[in-house]
């Protein structure tokens, strides 16, 4: 199990591996594009290049978030259009940087329902991505979302569709957001209500392709549909929560990346990393090795 973070590319997208190492990450989630923006990434070879040493250097993965306009639930053909163009983009880069994958929202579905007409055609979107570029090793990583709005992906049962509509590609995997699958009302942080979330959880989606999780606290109590990030032990899900959860047998080797809003506002930090890492430490649950991160300096 990785402790990791999302950490800001400005600057540079090679910048976040030591920004990630300075603060005790052992994983990494980053922005390739402006979030609120449609503008695609073109990141240069040389840049591209850069990325792999220091990602080599730093010795932990690294997962793309994709852009927060992303809908795949609509009519509009013009934002789908945007929405698989972007996604093609990031699917892309990730495949040439060496990415997991690309982290992402499915998106709202304005009202109109989800039913099995509207599974079908998200995942005929999601295969025109993956069939752009079928030997590209790079995930598309379904994020679940709090169930805010008309949002598709709350439940579990609405990613198991969409992956069981792709067939099951293997290059589809999800992310689990533990503070949206709590405002979604799944119990993670008793040992009865994360055992009951996370077993229909492998039978909707199975353990196989939870890839990520964000590790976030939340502002805002159970089943509240509310999105509100808070940092680890300050929220609802509390320390005890985080304990009970990080327990449990599915995420033994999966990485934790925190989105939380950072002790001095800033986002993640080193003292959120540090309150995960204790609680690992305590669950005696295996660290990874890293590379020293002197080695960064030199690969350059
Ligand atoms: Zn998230
Ligand atoms: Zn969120």
């Amino acid at each position: 199990m990785r402790i990791g973070a999302h950490v800001s590319s400005a600057g540079g997208h090679y910048l976040v591996f030591e920004r990630a190492r300075a603060i005790g990450a052992e994983a990494v989630q980053l922005f390739i594009s402006a979030p609120q923006q449609w503008k695609l990434p073109d990141p240069s070879d040389e840049q591209i290049d850069t990325f792999r040493r220091q990602q080599a250097a730093a010795g932990i993965p690294a997962f793309f978030h994709g852009v927060y306009l992303i809908n795949f639930g609509g009519r509009d053909e013009a934002l789908l259009g945007r929405s698989v163009a972007s996604l093609k983009a990031y699917r892309h880069f990730a495949g040439r940087m060496g990415v997991t994958g690309t982290i992402f929202h499915v998106g709202s579905h304005l009202g109109a329902g989800f039913d099995g007409a509207m599974v079908e055609r998200i995942a005929r979107m999601l295969g025109e991505v993956l069939a752009a570029e079928p030997d590209n090793p790079s995930l598309l990583i379904l994020e679940n979302n709090a169930g805010q709005g008309n949002c598709i992906g709350g439940k579990f049962g609405e990613l198991g569709a969409i992956i069981r509509a792709l067939g099951g590609h293997p290059r589809v995997a999800v992310c689990l957001d533990t503070c949206h699958a709590y405002a979604m009302g799944y119990d993670m942080a008793t040992a009865n209500g994360c055992a009951t979330a996370m077993e229909e959880f492998d039978r909707e989606v199975g353990f196989g392709r939870l890839v990520a999780v964000h590790a976030n606290d939340t502002k805002q109590p159970l089943g509240t549909f509310r999105d509100r990030h808070e940092n680890i032990g300050e929220g609802h899900i509390g320390m005890a929560g985080f304990r009970t959860l990080m327990a449990h047998r599915a995420f033994r080797e999966v990485p934790f990346l925190l989105e939380v809003p950072g002790f001095d506002g800033k986002g993640p930090d080193a003292k959120n990393i540090r309150r995960l890492k204790k609680i690992r430490r305590g669950l005696g649950i295996e660290a990874p090795k890293l590379p020293p991160i002197s080695r960064l300096a030199k690969a350059r």
